[in-house]
């Protein structure tokens, strides 16, 4: 685990709402516009102490559940009602599937999970999902990610995601072909054209926008064809320089 800290969801459909993020390290994927750092496995957790004031601490890995959850009631008792739910997020958090099986059931019973994730590793998600309360899936365009080969794959997490709530989430740039909108709308589709859709334009760290805004809205009237729900959403906390 690389870190323990309250911020706001940036991203999609809860934008804005508070979080206490959990980020486990580690990805399968190695995407192009990736900015997590992945160099080796850290020995320690930076855990913050009071909660969005980035007062961290280091505590040595692995991480105990009993710890998580003693910060969870400290947070909880000190400042009542301010986080609406608990983001599991990497890396590929999907890879701690193991961990995540053994930990949910606890920290369940005290904030909603949000589980934040790429969408390849459906037998993982196929074991877990009776514990989480929201899947925000990743569908990775070729043109944003560099990864051609992760069509069926993502159809495949989709199905099962569909059992739960879920949202699919694509970055988008200038780059962005219709033929990569055609072939989301077509998976979620064929799974449930009702699941909502968030365009997300690719954002740098200083909030430098990489899609003209006419292009963001052709993208969306494109997947609007086939889907019920197409929202566009940069990536907020990028503007309000929040973690
Ligand atoms: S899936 Fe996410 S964490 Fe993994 S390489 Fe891609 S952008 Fe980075």
């Amino acid at each position: 685990m690389i870190e323990i800290f309250s911020s706001i969801q940036g991203e999609g459909p809860l934008v804005g709402a508070r979080q206490i993020f959990i980020r486990f390290q580690g990805c399968n994927l190695d995407c192009e516009y990736c900015d997590t750092e992945f160099s080796g496995i850290s020995g320690t957790c930076q855990v913050e102490n009071t909660p969005g004031r980035r007062d961290f601490m280091e505590i040595p890995n692995p991480v105990h559940l009993d710890t998580v959850i003693s910060l969870l009631e400290r947070w909880q008792s000190g400042w009542p009602g301010i986080h609406h739910s608990l983001s599991i997020t990497g890396g590929e958090p999907l890879l701690q599937h193991e961990v995540l099986l053994d930990w949910l059931p606890q920290l369940r019973t005290r904030h909603p999970i949000y589980l934040e994730t790429n969408g390849v590793l459906h037998g993982a998600l196929f074991q877990l999902l009776q514990h989480i309360d929201y899947i925000s899936m990743d569908i990775k365009l070729p043109s944003t990610s560099g990864h051609l080969e992760l069509w069926e794959p993502h159809r495949l997490f989709l199905k099962e995601a569909s059992h739960g709530n879920v949202f699919v989430k694509i970055v988008v740039n200038e780059a962005t072909e219709d033929w990569e909108i055609h072939r989301v709308s077509e998976i979620i589709t064929s799974v449930n054209p009702a699941i909502p859709l968030i365009v997300q334009p690719m954002t740098s760290r200083d909030a430098t926008v990489a899609i003209s805004p006419i292009r963001t809205l052709e993208i969306q009237e494109l997947a609007s064809v086939q889907l019920t729900s197409v929202r566009v959403i940069p990536q907020t906390h990028r503007f309000l320089n929040q973690l």
